[in-house]
């Protein structure tokens, strides 16, 4: 049977503003990195992508090389797309990337003009879409001139294969600049794209000041830390677990006896709280109204259905927050 989306999908979703500007994301975005490749179950991704989108998650992100192997998530995005969310386009918002190693010689790969032009048509292309709604430059190229880059952003929004721009992995002295050049050319960045959880403060250091002075969102990626901050690690490593399959970025070697320590006394708060582990994590990096959207992965249905309950309670009491930077030490 035709999949229809749930009627009340939006009643049950929170929406922040991105920045400065008109765009609303929901506060639980997903992210297309893992578990949509080739290597991965299709009607796995696709019961995701309904589950997703019937709980209010307009917002998809994917990038030119995710798989395994590089391009076949946004091929397999595309296809459930054409088959399943005809007609319901103008309710997405579908980011793609490019800044990492896509194609052989000296054009597939960091921050040129050549570059990016070429590889959001090829991800255009994988998707079936005429445009994307972010594009988003992967991370910074220190043998690019940063014009160059933003004045590729900026083309490639004139051209209308994209609605916004953003930058991602970019420390707060090159954000400040890129968001400074984009602003220039006309078209102001949207949206930075960090790697932000309990396990990972860097942004704290001067980024999130810097976005929000500027107006510009943030989505952190791996805000769950690539699974480590849920109860799956809590006895060791799972099998079906992204520490254990060949093709998963996080290493068993990550999965350390004082991570996991620091996990059992992380979870007996989130029980404290009512919360899981996943929820608990999600909603702390969201107590921070900075903080647009959070990007989260899911292997499974249920794992989504757990996670998203993480804005039901976003507050801390002083004491939790004290609490957790103990744990964290
Ligand atoms: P998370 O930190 O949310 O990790 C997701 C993984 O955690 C899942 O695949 C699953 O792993 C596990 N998991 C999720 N929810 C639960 C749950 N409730 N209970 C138990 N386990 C759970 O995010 P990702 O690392 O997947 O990154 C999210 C997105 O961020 C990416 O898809 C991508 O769009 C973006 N990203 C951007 C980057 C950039 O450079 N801009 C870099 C990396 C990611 P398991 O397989 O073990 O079940």
């Amino acid at each position: 049977m035709s999949y229809r989306p749930s009627q009340s999908r939006y009643e049950s979703m929170e929406y922040r503003r991105c920045g400065r500007s008109g765009l609303l994301l929901p506060v639980v975005s997903l992210g297309l990195w893992h578990n949509f490749g080739d290597v991965d179950d299709l009607e796995n991704g696709r019961r995701i992508l309904h589950l997703a989108f019937d709980s209010g998650i307009t917002h998809f992100d994917l990038a030119n090389n995710y798989g395994p192997p590089p391009g076949s998530a946004e091929q397999n995005f595309g296809r459930i797309l054409q088959q399943d969310f005809h007609g319901y386009r103008d309710q997405l918002i579908i980011s793609s990337k490019a800044g990492y190693t896509m194609w052989p010689g000296p054009y597939g790969d960091w921050g040129s003009r050549k570059y990016l032009v070429a590889s959001l048509d090829q991800s255009l292309q994988r998707m079936g879409l005429d445009y994307v709604d972010i594009f988003y430059h992967h991370r910074p190229d220190p043998n690019t001139p940063l014009e160059e880059t933003m004045m590729a952003l900026d083309h490639i929004v004139r051209q209308g294969k994209a609605l916004y721009v953003g930058i991602s992995n970019y420390p707060a002295e090159e954000a400040a600049k890129a968001i400074q050049i984009l602003r220039q050319l006309g078209t102001p960045c949207l949206i930075h794209q960090p790697k932000y959880s309990m396990f990972e403060r860097w942004v704290e250091g001067g980024l999130l000041h810097l976005l929000e002075r500027e107006g510009v969102g943030c989505i952190p990626f791996s805000p769950l830390a690539q699974g480590l901050l849920t109860d799956k690690y809590l006895k060791g490593i799972p099998e079906d677990s992204r520490a254990a399959r060949p093709t998963g970025f996080l290493k068993a070697e990550q999965v350390t006896p004082e991570k996991i320590a620091k996990l059992q006394q992380l979870n007996e708060m989130a029980t404290k709280r009512g919360q899981t582990l996943a929820q608990m994590a999600l909603a702390w990096v969201l107590r921070d109204k900075r903080i647009t959207s959070v990007l989260i992965g899911a292997s499974r249905p249920e794992q989504l259905t757990d996670s998203l309950q993480c804005f039901r309670n976003t507050w801390f009491s002083e004491e939790e927050l004290a609490q957790i930077e103990v744990i964290l030490r």
